[in-house]
């Protein structure tokens, strides 16, 4: 009788070339810094320009929103051994803000609110998004009485700033780890085009929805609506970790009911009785849109699979 082949006489060959393919394949021009980012968008860009080079470390990695993360030890001890440290700012990450003041010595502090080729929005008040007095916002000094001056730190939801964030990122990595500076130039180049497209690609989706009136749960959208000129008329709850008032859930339902809102969007990690109530006796239809990617893998495709999500879900509920 033949004695079986296995193939496992050829196995430390493949072994072999495997591990030979595996070095060249994650041997950078020289060791990645150790970067760590916060949130998934930004994280998507900061990926895309150390492709090939590293992976950076992401704080709020799974399904919880950013508005109500709490820093886990894990967190801390990535922070700890960070060379840059990526965030929007005290205005969005505020379970941060300590934490980072901790590591003025060892780490390199991006706060992405503060670079002068971001565009950054006031945080919008006044008829339906103004908040009341039992729904504090969610900027950490907001409910310590602070009001009009405060800004909005969704600015990922422009791909114009997604843009300026991917070339702060090349260069300030750059800065850190000089031996692998063409690479992150020419990865920042190459994503900056790929921004543009996404950006043609949305207009041309989201120019036709310019007049239909919507309500989205929390006030989330305002980079993304200037942008494509979108009819978003109000917000649900201001900051999501503050359950609005009953009050303010009437205001809405009026408002939606008066302007013939197609749509109220809601959030996948919030549940859906608010916006049951929102939409109960009008002609506006419930849907859903993640404007934090809670629910999408962290990566480079993340930024663009969440902004065509986005689209997705505006035009399959507002297009009918
Ligand atoms: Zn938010």
């Amino acid at each position: 009788m033949l004695p079986m082949k296995t193939g496992s006489d050829r196995r430390p060959w493949r072994h072999a070339l495997l591990s030979l393919a595996l070095c060249f394949a994650v041997s950078p021009a020289a060791a990645a810094p150790d970067v760590v980012v916060s949130i998934k968008p930004v994280h998507s860009l900061i990926a895309g320009v150390m492709a090939g080079v590293g992976n950076p470390a992401l704080i709020v990695a799974g399904s919880t929103s950013p508005h109500v993360y709490a820093l886990r030890p894990s967190d801390a001890q990535r922070l700890a051994s960070a060379r840059l440290v990526f965030w929007i700012g005290p205005i969005f990450e505020s379970f941060l803000v300590t934490p980072l003041a901790a590591l003025a010595n060892t780490a390199e502090i991006v706060e992405l609110d503060r670079a002068p080729a971001i565009e950054l929005l006031p945080a919008r008040e006044g008829g339906p998004w103004e908040p009341h007095a039992d729904e504090p916002g969610h900027r950490p000094d907001s409910g310590r009485g602070a009001a009009s001056n405060e800004m909005d730190g969704h600015l990922w939801l422009d791909p114009a700033n997604a843009k300026a964030i991917t070339a702060i990122a090349a260069s300030r990595l750059a800065a850190v780890d000089p031996a692998n500076a063409v690479r992150y130039r020419e990865n920042a180049a190459t994503l900056i085009r790929q921004l543009d497209g996404l950006d043609a690609a949305l207009e041309e989706r989201l120019w036709p929805l310019r007049e239909r009136p919507f309500v989205v749960f929390h006030d989330a959208y305002q980079y993304l609506t200037r942008r494509y000129d979108l009819a978003a008329v109000g917000s649900i709850t201001v900051s999501p970790e503050h359950p609005p008032s009953a009050r303010r859930i009437e205001a809405i339902h009026a408002k939606v009911a008066s302007l013939h809102a197609r749509c109220v969007f809601r959030e996948p990690q919030f549940a859906p009785h608010l916006v049951d109530t929102v939409i109960a006796g009008t002609t506006a239809q419930a849907a859903v849109l993640d404007p934090e990617g809670t629910e999408l893998p962290p990566g480079t495709a993340l930024y663009f699979t969440l902004m065509t999500g986005l689209a997705d879900g505006l035009v399959n509920c507002l297009d009918r």
